[in-house]
């Protein structure tokens, strides 16, 4: 009898160790998984930190985490996945750097892909006539910058903050301050290399495979895995003028910005913030401006008022500092903000785009960095801009000490209306980004203050017939999402049906349901 029992231990340990065992208690995560022949790994252990993100408020732990070392890695997760069919509820994440905000790269009981380690291909840059730079949908993208530097170039359309990856911003739309030239980065991609829902490899294009292509540039992960994509680039400048200049009268602020992102002669990156009840211009998190003047600045008191911070730079090789100079004087002419708050400084190209990051690095030291952020992004379409305005800023919200408040237009004509992103119906449009953060993770009173105060403002677009969008979006509910989408849901999901017709892909944003 004893040696029966042993005999049963020791096929239990076996069981246990070969995962037959976790196979027995959790149908969703098979064997097969750990049979899979793959140059990475998958790991099932110490896999909490894939159920965190920059949000820091939603948590699903996943069942395994992929390291892929290849494309065919992923492909053949997905594909194994794929094939084991509705029965099995396993779904699949790409995880970029995990800086969503509510669990949208997070995979409950699923396999969340470590983008980060597909290191399948490395950032090349083509120079030439149109000069492009392939990089892999993991890549951080202050990389992909720093190895285009190396050629006297870089991507034209940003993000404020450059730790982000090429696959997480290409799901969403990255915007910036130059959006309003070049359009947001999905409007700056040639070619994209795609996993998508059944586990095939495919190239896609304008030319090749369109409608995957547009699918998946602001597709929220939902059509394929990004696994490479080619990054229109253009010639780097050296150095960048960068200006700070303050308003007390909304109207004058916004009429300014729309007058500047319609010349064809104007800054090259164009940004506005809103100042509520606080002092000084210099702290705050998102950037490192460090103007020429920095006690006037440093000390500026908004005396309670609503100040509007309009933000502009203007690149410029050192050799072309005159004629740089006398350019923004007579763009500076024609704009009416307070006179006496210039603030300007010059600074290189990188230490510029790389602004926010020099924030990150204090803010970690204090332990500020990971905390919740309760950010709000909307779209708001510039005929009710004011109206939103008159409401939330100064009555919903009476102070902007718990993070910055942005505000600045943006032009449709810039967006390609065949990718998935949903913008607001009218050609220019407000990016008002409500960026605040809880001070600590116990602190739950000044975070449910915050989510109060986002729904008090969704609130009142609903009520006032705002009809904006949100960016970065968040839903809970099919009906929302549709909502969302408008007109163009019935296009998103035919995608959806014909590229992920399981819904493996992307669960965190739940807006379609693994089929059973
Ligand atoms: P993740 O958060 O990891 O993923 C985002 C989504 O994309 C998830 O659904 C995920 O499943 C999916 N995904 C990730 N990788 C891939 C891939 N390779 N293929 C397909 N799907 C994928 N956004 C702006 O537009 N402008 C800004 O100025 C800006 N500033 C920011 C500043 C900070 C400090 C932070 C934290 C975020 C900022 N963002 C900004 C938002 C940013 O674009 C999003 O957080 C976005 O999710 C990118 O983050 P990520 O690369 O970590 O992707």
């Amino acid at each position: 009898h004893r040696q029966q029992n042993v005999g049963f231990l020791k096929l239990f340990m076996v069981l246990v160790l070969s995962g037959i065992a976790m196979h027995v208690s959790d149908p969703d995560v098979p064997s097969s998984l750990r049979t899979l022949a793959l140059e990475g790994h998958l790991s099932f252990h110490n896999i909490s930190h894939a159920a965190k993100d920059f949000g820091n408020r939603f948590q699903f732990l996943p069942s395994a985490v992929l390291y892929p070392r290849s494309v065919a890695d992923i492909s053949a997760t997905v594909k194994h996945v794929f094939q084991m069919g509705p029965r099995s509820k396993l779904a699949v994440a790409a995880r970029g750097h995990g800086h969503s905000l509510q669990g949208q790269a997070q995979a409950p009981g699923g396999v969340v892909v470590h983008m980060k380690y597909l290191r399948a291909t490395e950032t090349q840059v083509h120079a030439g006539d149109f000069p492009y730079v392939d990089a892999s949908g993991g890549e951080l993208w202050i990389h992909v910058l720093l190895e285009s530097l190396k050629h006297g170039l870089a991507p034209k359309s940003w993000t404020d903050y450059l730790h982000l990856t090429v696959g997480g911003t290409l799901s969403n739309a990255g915007i910036s301050g130059q959006a309003f030239r070049h359009g947001p980065q999905i409007s700056n991609v040639h070619q994209l290399q795609v996993v998508t829902g059944t586990g095939e490899i495919t190239n896609c294009s304008t030319k090749e495979n369109a409608d995957l292509f547009f699918g998946v540039l602001g597709g929220l992960g939902q059509f394929g895995i990004i696994t490479r994509a080619r990054i229109a680039l253009e010639p780097a400048p050296k150095m960048v003028k960068w200006i700070r200049v303050l308003y007390s009268d909304f109207t004058s602020f916004t009429e300014d910005q729309e007058m500047l992102i319609s010349e064809e002669k104007t800054f090259d990156y164009i940004e506005g913030f809103v100042i509520i009840n606080r002092t000084g211009l210099l702290n705050n998190w998102r950037s490192s401006f460090n103007p020429k003047d920095p006690v006037q600045a440093g000390q500026f008191n908004s005396d309670g008022r609503i100040l509007f911070c309009l933000e502009m730079t203007k690149n410029f090789n050192p050799d072309e500092t005159e004629m740089m100079n006398q350019e923004v004087e007579t763009l500076l002419s024609k704009l009416r903000y307070i006179p006496s708050t210039l603030f300007q400084s010059e600074v290189s190209y990188m230490e510029f785009l790389d602004r926010v990051h020099v924030s990150e690095v204090k803010l970690r030291s204090q332990g500020l960095w990971e905390v919740p952020h309760p950010w709000l992004n909307l779209l708001i379409p510039r005929t009710r801009i004011h109206d939103f305005a008159k409401e939330v800023l100064g009555k919903i919200l009476t102070d902007s000490s718990n993070g910055p408040i942005l505000l600045y237009p943006l032009n449709r004509s810039k967006w390609d209306n065949r990718t998935s992103a949903v913008i607001p119906d009218e050609e220019v449009f407000y990016l008002v980004a409500f960026l605040s953060s809880a001070p600590s993770l116990s602190d739950h009173d000044s975070l449910e203050h915050a989510l109060k105060q986002n729904d008090k403002i969704l609130d009142f677009c609903k009520k006032a017939g705002i009809r904006m969008k949100q960016y970065l979006p968040h839903y809970t509910t099919k009906e929302e999402w549709k909502a969302h989408f408008g007109a163009s849901w019935e296009i998103f999901a035919r995608r959806k049906a014909i590229y992920d017709p399981l819904s493996i892909l992307a669960p965190g944003h739940r807006i379609f349901q693994k089929k059973a």
